[in-house]
């Protein structure tokens, strides 16, 4: 399991009422001081897991367009990639379910409906889910609804 930082204050800066946990770039933060279950454990250091992977294919590419095109400038987004992919994701089925569902409804579909999520949701309850879990196993869950 990942370290986890109880009581703070980034994540209650950033997470509103109703969120009190969240992988922050690798890291597990919450709002609460005392111990996390179990479960919220293993679905927080799921997303690390899926947030170390992105970012490390990121790094991968930006060494290819460095070594392609020059400059440096193709790392800045790498610590973020994972985020950009997650909104991406959340904004394309948000839009989607935008016009069959009401406003509300479709940014629930949208957060629960990530590929991300998804994974994550499957594997909070699996016992050693992390140790088994396959390379970019979140892909699978990519479109599914
Ligand atoms: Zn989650």
């Amino acid at each position: 399991m990942r370290r986890i930082y109880y009581d703070n204050r980034l994540a209650k800066c950033l997470l509103w009422s109703g969120y009190s946990t969240a992988m922050l770039f690798g890291y597990i933060c919450t709002k609460y001081s005392e111990p996390l279950s179990f479960r919220i454990k293993r679905h927080e250091s799921i997303h690390a897991e899926q947030y170390g992977e992105v970012t490390m294919l990121s790094f991968l590419v930006a060494l290819v367009l460095q070594i392609i095109f020059g400059g440096g400038w193709w790392f800045v987004p790498v610590p973020v990639m994972y985020y950009v992919l997650y909104f991406l994701e959340a904004a394309f089925t948000w839009s989607v379910r935008l016009c069959t569902h009401g406003w509300r409804e479709a940014f629930d579909m949208a957060y629960s409906n990530s590929m991300f999520e998804q994974e994550a949701r499957d594997g909070e309850d699996a016992v050693g889910y992390i140790e088994t879990r396959k390379y970019l196993a979140f892909l699978r869950y990519f479109g599914k609804i």
